[in-house]
């Protein structure tokens, strides 16, 4: 039987690559290139990257190009044709990455990174190969996914989505999946839920519960939502603080964290 020698090069959309400061999460300070996908299967209420959502634009619409910040910090942006392949890709992050050291770890976000599975099982390797360590930032509901890429990566900003918040149907049996693969795998993982003004307490005692069933000296972090286009009910100081009384009752680690790179004026 005839067997073709063709190596399949898997590509993929982004929508930008730049070095900032990731202001979220227990990272939150750490320097870090940012490699953000195009395409998100899901269309949250509080979104603030409109722009990488495959809900937000007309069907079919893929990107023609993505921004290329050529030296850290300078935003000195270069339009690159979409879409991109895993080596070129790689050489982009390594020509930012200056001066060596400068960063903690490449940041894969999106929209949803996971929904580019079969890029990322080959991209990932390179990036470790050239001796990065890799930050997933996900909605934590494709476990299936994650599953084939979690050797290749390091850490895990994992969302919980409260409906109350997301405007959309709960997800809890996807959370408890991804969650569970996450800590199966050692993966080093925190989960984030964002909260606004009409956060229900029942959504945050049901993602406690999961932390606390699966692994419960995982860190659970409220992020207030910050205003952004239609999300304009951010929760307030009281409220903040009532939710994390709330939730210490089930686990330990349970901090407040808003957008930092939004207070620096930061990407
Ligand atoms: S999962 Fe993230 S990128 Fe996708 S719609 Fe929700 S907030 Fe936006």
């Amino acid at each position: 039987m005839f067997k073709s020698n063709l190596v399949v090069q898997h590509k993929a959309h982004l929508v930008e690559l730049f070095s900032s400061v990731q202001g979220e999460g227990v990272y939150v300070g750490e320097r870090q290139i940012f490699v953000r996908f195009y395409g998100c299967h899901l269309k949250c209420h509080y979104c603030d990257t409109p722009e990488s959502v495959t809900a937000q634009h007309t069907h079919g619409h893929q990107p023609k190009t993505f921004r290329f910040e050529q030296t850290p910090g300078q935003r000195d942006i270069e339009d690159i044709p979409n879409p991109t392949h895993d080596t070129p890709l790689a050489d982009l992050v390594s020509h930012l990455d200056q001066p060596k050291g400068l960063h903690h770890s490449v940041a894969i976000t999106g929209g949803e990174p996971l929904v580019h599975k079969n890029f990322l099982e080959t991209f990932l390797p390179i990036l470790k190969s050239n001796g990065y360590q890799t930050y997933l930032e996900t909605s934590g509901d494709l476990a299936k996914p994650f599953n084939t890429i979690k050797n290749h990566i390091d850490m895990v900003a994992m969302d919980m989505k409260l409906p109350s918040v997301t405007k959309d149907r709960e997800q809890w049996i996807e959370h408890r999946e991804f969650l569970k693969v996450c800590i199966e795998s050692n993966t080093t993982t925190f989960v984030k839920s964002v909260m606004n003004a009409d956060t229900n307490v029942g959504d945050i005692i049901q993602a406690v519960k999961i932390i606390k069933t699966i692994d419960s000296t995982t860190p659970f972090i409220i992020q207030p939502m910050s205003s952004f286009g239609l999300a304009q009910n951010p929760p307030s100081p009281s409220q903040l603080l009532e939710w994390q009384k709330i939730a210490k009752e089930y686990i330990s680690d349970v901090r407040v964290i808003p957008q930092c790179h939004k207070m620096m004026g930061q990407l």
